[in-house]
C-alpha cells in the first residue's frame, strides 16, 4: 500500500529491559515498512507538579494528541508525594478497558494447545479506587467503587469487541452472591448491554468456578469482561496457559478513542541490561496497535513473523527454553518478515 504521511504515535520505553524491547519493535517496524512514525517520551527524573508524577505534562499531551501509543513497563519509583507512573496514566488517559488476547503459540507447547481469550478489565475502579483509611487501630477499611457509568462503558465495550471480531460469546465474570451490591450492579449494566446484541451469547460466571473452568478447559471461553481486581488475577491466570508473561499483548483504551498498547509484564530487574529479554510481549501489544489503526495487512505480517519464528525454534529467548539474545531473536523476526 502506499501511504504518503506517516501516523504518529507516542513511545514510552520505559524502565528496565523497556528499552531493550522497544528498540526490538522500532526494528520490526521499520523492517515491515510501517507507516509509523515514533514520539519518544521518557519518565522524568523530578516530579512534575502539574501530573504529580514523573510523568510529565507533555507526555501525555504526546498520547492526548496522537490517540495511539505504546508503553513499555515502567517501574514505580518509591518515596512520597507523586502518584504511581501506571495510575498516572489510567487516570489521565481515562483507560477505562484493558483488553489482554491470550492464544496458543503454535510450535510452542504448553498444557492446553487450544487457548484462544480475550479478557477485558475494567481499569478505572472496583477495588483499585485506591480510598483505604483505619478506622480505628487494628481495623482498616478499603472502599470497592463500582459506577454504573463504568460498568456500561466497559460492558458496552466487550460487546462492541466480540461483534467487530467475530467473537461469539461473552462471559461476565463476578462474585455478586456475596458481593451483592457492587458485583450485582456490575452485572446489571452487562445485562443491560447483552440485550443490545441478541446475535451473541451472554452468560454470567462466579469468579472462583471460572477459575476451575478455565485451568480443566480453557476452550469454554470466549471474551471474558470483569471488575478491575478479578481482571489482574485472571489476565494472569490466562497468561500462565500460553507459556507466560513474555508472550502476553494489552491494549489500554481510552475515553474518545486513545488506544494505549502495553506489555503484561514489568521492568524485570533480574535481566535488565543484559540482552536476555523475550520482546514477544511488546512486540504484540504493538501489533494490536497497529490493528486500532486499522492496519491489518501490517499487523498481520509482523505477528505471523513473530508467531513463524517461535514456531520454528532455531531462535528463542531463555525464557521459552531457548539461548537467543534479544538482539538475535529480533533479527530473525525480520529475516521472516
Ligand atoms: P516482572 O514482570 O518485571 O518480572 C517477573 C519475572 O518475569 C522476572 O523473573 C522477569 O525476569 C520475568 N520476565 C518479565 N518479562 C519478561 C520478558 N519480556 N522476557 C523474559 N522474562 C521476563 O515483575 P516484577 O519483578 O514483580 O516487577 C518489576 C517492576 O516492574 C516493579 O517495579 C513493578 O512495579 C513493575 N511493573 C510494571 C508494570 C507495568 O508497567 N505495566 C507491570 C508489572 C510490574
Amino acid at each position: 500500500s502506499s501511504v504518503s504521511t506517516p501516523i504518529r504515535a507516542t513511545l514510552f520505553p520505559g524502565d528496565g529491559i523497556g528499552p531493550e524491547i522497544a528498540e526490538s519493535v522500532k526494528q520490526v517496524f521499520k523492517a515491515a515498512d510501517v507507516p509509523i512514525e515514533w514520539e519518544e517520551h521518557y519518565v522524568g527524573d523530578q516530579i512534575d507538579p502539574r501530573t504529580q508524577s514523573f510523568l510529565t505534562w507533555e507526555s501525555l499531551e504526546s498520547v492526548r494528541q496522537n490517540g495511539v501509543g505504546l508503553k513499555g513497563p515502567m517501574a514505580t519509583p518509591i518515596g512520597k508525594g507523586h502518584r504511581s507512573l501506571n495510575l498516572t496514566l489510567r487516570k489521565e488517559l481515562n483507560l477505562y478497558a484493558n483488553v489482554r488476547p491470550c492464544y496458543s503459540l503454535p510450535g510452542y507447547k504448553t498444557r492446553y494447545d487450544n487457548v484462544d481469550l480475550i479478557t477485558i478489565r475494567e481499569n478505572t475502579e472496583g477495588e483499585y479506587s485506591g480510598l483505604e483509611h483505619q478506622v480505628v487501630r487494628g481495623v482498616v477499611e478499603s472502599l470497592k467503587i463500582i459506577t454504573r457509568q463504568a460498568s456500561l462503558r466497559v460492558a458496552e465495550y466487550a460487546f462492541h469487541y466480540a461483534k467487530t471480531h467475530g467473537r461469539e460469546r461473552v462471559s461476565a465474570i463476578h462474585k455478586a452472591n456475596i458481593m451483592q451490591k457492587t458485583d450485582g450492579l456490575f452485572l446489571k449494566c452487562c445485562r443491560e448491554v447483552a440485550e443490545k446484541y441478541p446475535e451473541i451469547t451472554y452468560e454470567e460466571v462466579v469468579i472462583d468456578n471460572c477459575c476451575m473452568m478455565l485451568v480443566k478447559n480453557p476452550a469454554l471461553f470466549d471474551v471474558l469482561v470483569m471488575p478491575n481486581l478479578y481482571g489482574d488475577i485472571i489476565s494472569d491466570l490466562c497468561a500462565g496457559l500460553i507459556g507466560g508473561l513474555g508472550l502476553t499483548p494489552s491494549c489500554n483504551i481510552g475515553e474518545g478513542g486513545i488506544a494505549l498498547a502495553e506489555a503484561v509484564h514489568g521492568s524485570a530487574p533480574d535481566i535488565a541490561g543484559k540482552n536476555l529479554a523475550n520482546p514477544t510481549a511488546l512486540l504484540l501489544s504493538a501489533v494490536t496497535m497497529l490493528r486500532h489503526l486499522e492496519l491489518h495487512d501490517k499487523a498481520e505480517r509482523i505477528q505471523n513473523a513473530i508467531l513463524n519464528t517461535i514456531a520454528e525454534g532455531k531462535y528463542r529467548t531463555a525464557d521459552l527454553g531457548g539461548s537467543s539474545t534479544t538482539t538475535d531473536f529480533t533479527k530473525a523476526i525480520c529475516d521472516h518478515l
